[in-house]
């Protein structure tokens, strides 16, 4: 069973980009990674993934005797096809071949990994975890576009969000710290802050607050913000995902650091027509040159925005503008999916990280019931148990995330499964 330390072996995570390879070796019970690194130059322009995981495997060997329980590889769709964690066989590589066409960049590299893992070490059990699938939850209303139908039915034009191992961790993280199993029934002994029978929160209250005051079994909603090189939040209830910023690809929803998030789809047409450029120009443009570098002119890197605006220079100023305006905005929308909102939590490297974009986002969000802490906050919810709100209706979190321990933990358990 997994769930006995050490038993279930360690598993090796993968990351496989277009140019290089992500690799850890994990213990999927204690979170541990005695082994971890990148091979770079890979793809097109570089070295074969073959060659890529004989050197990784090659690393494992050099260690002595490794336990390993199988291969994890993140892929990043899943299409409608996958809502959860796979063991792959001939059946799962076609299928994710079959989506390549909505993921031309990533899934034809994870399938070069899948297939260099086999060829390396045939016979070692290998699970596909998908980006997508935790979103699969969606209700139709929330993934479909206003389009002609036909695009849904023969091309497969829907919303499928992105991030979902990231938002699995960390809603389970942010449930657990709140006291609060996702989906309701708060453990005895355990009442609310805010029930009747918890008297009245205050600041630094072991548990941080109730939800849905006056209904402790009911599901738990949050929003997640997960905010990396990548952006987007995502709206859980009771531990599902019923609505998310990002769609048919990773550029619809919030700005980022090179893309550019929602935009007028007219705005295609409009600049093919004034620059003679083509969709796929125009696209990698909005893809690769908008977002923070697109309107601060210098760089993609919330450090360096927050510095160079906090030092008054005014693209910096302005990127950090809309990007706080856009993310406010989507976490009021995504709580209007969830009917309400008991804690926003952020994650992964700008939510973890910058006390400014949190301090400005929640000072927006005030309506809602959310009022930041500020010591708190500067201390970005270490010594609170991630809080970093002050006592109130709604809280605020910051849950650091860990996909690769995700993705181990769904490697262990579906090997051991089938064991
Ligand atoms: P990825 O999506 O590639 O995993 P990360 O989660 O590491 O990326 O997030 C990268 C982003 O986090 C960058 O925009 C970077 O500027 C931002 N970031 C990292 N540390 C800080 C910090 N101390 N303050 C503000 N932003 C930060």
């Amino acid at each position: 069973m997994a769930g006995s330390p050490g038993s279930a072996g360690l598993v090796l995570v993968l990351n496989s980009g277009s140019s290089s390879v992500k690799y850890a070796l994990v213990d999927p019970d204690t979170g541990e990674r005695p082994l971890s690194g990148q091979a770079e130059n890979i793809g097109a322009s570089g070295g074969s993934y073959h060659d890529a995981l004989t050197r990784i495997l090659g690393h494992l060997d050099d260690r002595g005797h490794v336990d390993l329980a199988g291969a994890g590889h993140r892929v990043v769709h899943g299409g409608e096809r996958f809502s959860d964690s796979v063991l792959v066989d001939d059946e799962v590589l076609d299928a994710i071949r079959s989506f390549s066409r909505l993921a031309p960049l990533h899934n034809p590299a994870s399938l070069a990994g899948i297939e260099a893992v086999a060829q390396v070490r045939p016979g070692l059990p290998q699970v596909a975890v998908f980006d997508t699938a935790f979103h699969q939850t969606m209700p139709p209303a929330a993934y479909r576009y206003a389009v002609p139908q036909e695009w849904y039915t023969r091309h497969a034009v829907r919303r499928y969000g992105f991030h979902g191992t990231s938002y699995r961790f960390v809603s389970e993280r942010a449930a657990a710290l709140l006291g609060h199993p996702p989906a309701g029934h708060p453990p005895a002994g355990h009442p609310p802050a805010g029930h009747p029978s918890a008297g009245h929160p205050s600041a630094g209250h072991p548990s941080v607050g109730h939800p849905s005051a006056g209904h402790p079994s009911a599901a738990l909603r949050l929003v997640v913000a997960h905010l990396g090189n990548g952006c987007s939040a995502a709206a859980i209830s009771g531990g599902r995902s019923v609505d998310t910023t990002m769609g048919l690809t990773p550029m619809e929803g919030l700005v980022m650091g090179t893309r550019s998030g929602d935009v007028d789809p007219g705005l295609l047409g409009y600049l093919a027509e004034q620059t003679g450029r083509g969709a796929a120009d125009l696209t990698d443009a909005l893809d690769t040159r908008s977002g923070l570098l697109g309107l601060s002119g210098t760089s993609n890197d919330m450090r360096t925005i927050s510095e160079a605006a906090e030092r008054g220079d005014e693209r910096a100023g302005l990127a950090l503008d809309v990007f706080v305006h856009r993310l406010a905005k989507a976490v009021a929308g995504l709580t209007a999916s969830l009917g309400g909102l008991d804690a926003l939590v952020f994650t992964a490297g700008i939510g973890e990280n910058s006390v400014l974009v949190r301090s400005r986002v929640l000072a927006r969000l005030g309506f809602l019931g959310l009022a930041e802490d500020p010591a708190a906050n500067a201390a970005h919810g270490q010594t609170s148990g991630g809080r970093i709100s002050l006592p109130g209706p709604v809280q605020a979190l910051v849950v650091p995330t860990d996909e690769e321990l995700m993705i181990a933990r769904d490697t262990a358990r579906l090997v051991s499964a089938e064991r």
